[in-house]
């Protein structure tokens, strides 16, 4: 084992295929449903909101798929990212655990989004769409697709959930320097935002509403298509060269996880790293590695959802979808990962738990914050808010390997950087943040409106 800090693969080595792990599955991930007639959706179905190209890769079960030439091109901008070993974290928990990361908050949103954005712009701009309409949590996608809609020409409009939009201004300031509009959502610029202000005029908003809205505009106009950051299985496929990287970067590493660690908000950094691990386990079977989604417990889809079929959003124009699912209708409380605000998951990621490959834990607002500031204060980077969660995962299982005397492996996502969110990091030191509550009764209420679906 060396001491070297970090991995750095050359450019060279940006992976020329996104890894599929449909491919490798044991049994299929149950298909999307038609809302109306309860039958699995077709590519036409779809047609109106994605690129035919971004349809096929949804339910493509290649093992690989080409990443085209420009977008590896634009890759090269802040891929291969580093993977970094945390070995002052480690001193500074006294583990003989081994802490590595990879780092994505280098992209120039500052987070892992750009893998997916640059790839659906391109995709977009192939099918002659000049406008794109998304929603944005905490404003990480939202920047993402900004950056990479000034990249290919294309017009980003995004619904920011209200929360964030007061939140993080300076998100909104990013994506207006790069060209996009940004609305706060619900909005009265559209049925669904204005069905929803006239019930709750206050309404904090939602990824589920925000999500209905972009939806809603992209459903109207020809040339404006609709984009989604996370939970497609698309969109996870892209994020794949993350854990295809922390790969290659092991190898000059000379060393393999035991434990991989992610945040899960939509699936998609946590999908992106390991997803390329289990499906080599899966293929060559023997490994003992672990793999653990982390998430917030004010927002339990994976620890505490029903597995169901579901919305995507909250004003019902997606298809139903089969996930973890806390109801479609479920708003989050206003904690400050807001990119963890969804009330369901990947389907992928749902039907992964499901078959037993994966863990899934949560933890509170102020256990996660701890855990940031401890990994700020060792190894100099200030995590989001998001992927503090994942920090004080791996640093959960650097403590479980010093109580069991194991110096396991122990590989997590920092998926982004916390430097839109100093707010937040301000109210923590300020006491002024708290564990917000899971509203049980709230997700009961959403659940019994889940949609009845003939099952067999
Ligand atoms: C968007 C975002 C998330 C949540 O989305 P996933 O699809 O679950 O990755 C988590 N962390 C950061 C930094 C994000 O920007």
């Amino acid at each position: 084992m060396t001491d070297t800090v970090k991995f750095t693969l050359p450019e060279n080595q940006i992976p020329k295929d996104w890894y599929n792990l449909a491919a490798d599955l044991p049994s299929p991930s149950p298909p999307p449903l038609h809302p109306g007639t309860g039958q699995p959706i077709g590519p036409d179905d779809l047609a109106p909101l994605f690129p035919m190209a971004l349809i096929g890769q949804e339910v493509s079960m290649e093992r690989t798929i080409e990443i085209p030439q420009p977008v590896r091109d634009i890759y090269r901008q802040w891929r291969p990212t580093s993977l970094h070993r945390a070995h002052r974290l480690e001193q500074a928990l006294d583990t003989p655990a081994r802490i590595y990361y990879k780092y994505e908050g280098v992209s120039p949103a500052g987070s892992h989004k750009p893998n997916t954005a640059v790839a659906q712009a391109f995709y977009n701009k192939e099918a002659g769409i000049s406008r794109i309409s998304t929603e944005t949590g905490a404003g990480q996608w939202g920047s993402a697709l900004a950056f990479a809609g000034a990249l290919f020409g294309i017009e980003v409009e995004v619904y920011m959930v209200r929360v964030s939009y007061d939140q993080k201004p300076y998100r909104r300031a990013m994506m207006e320097s790069f060209g996009a509009r940004c609305v706060a959502s619900p909005s009265e610029e559209t049925a669904v935002g204005r069905a929803i202000l006239a019930e709750t005029p206050d309404s904090s908003g939602s990824l589920g509403i925000a999500i209905s809205e972009a939806v809603e505009v992209a459903a109207q106009r020809d040339d404006t298509n609709y984009a989604l950051g996370s939970v497609l299985s698309h969109v996870l496929l892209h994020q794949t060269v993350v854990g295809q990287e922390a790969m290659a970067a092991f190898e000059l590493a000379d060393d393999y996880p035991d434990v991989i660690v992610g945040c899960t908000g939509g699936g998609s950094n946590f999908a992106g790293i390991a997803f390329p691990f289990l499906g080599a386990k899966l293929r060559d079977g023997g490994s003992d590695l672990r793999i653990v989604a982390v998430e917030p417990k004010a927002c339990p889809s994976l620890t505490r959802g029903t597995y169901a079929y579901d919305f995507g959003d909250t004003g019902h124009l997606t298809p139903l979808v089969k996930m973890h699912t806390l109801g479609s209708t479920f708003v989050p409380p206003p904690f400050h990962a807001g990119g963890l605000r969804y009330h369901g998951m990947a389907p992928l990621v749902s039907h992964v738990h499901e078959l037993g490959l994966i863990e899934a834990r949560g933890y509170d607002q102020l256990e996660c914050f701890e855990a940031g500031v401890t990994f700020a204060r060792a190894e100099g980077i200030i995590p989001a808010p998001e992927a503090n969660h994942a920090v004080k995962g791996a640093i959960d299982e650097a403590l479980r390997c010093k109580q069991e005397g194991k110096g396991q492996t122990i590989l997590f996502n920092l998926c982004g950087h916390g430097h839109f969110d100093m707010q937040a990091y301000t109210d923590y030191f300020a006491g002024k943040l708290v564990n917000q509550e899971f509203a049980e009764g709230e997700m009961a209420m959403a659940l019994a409106g889940l949609p009845s679906v003939a099952s067999g």
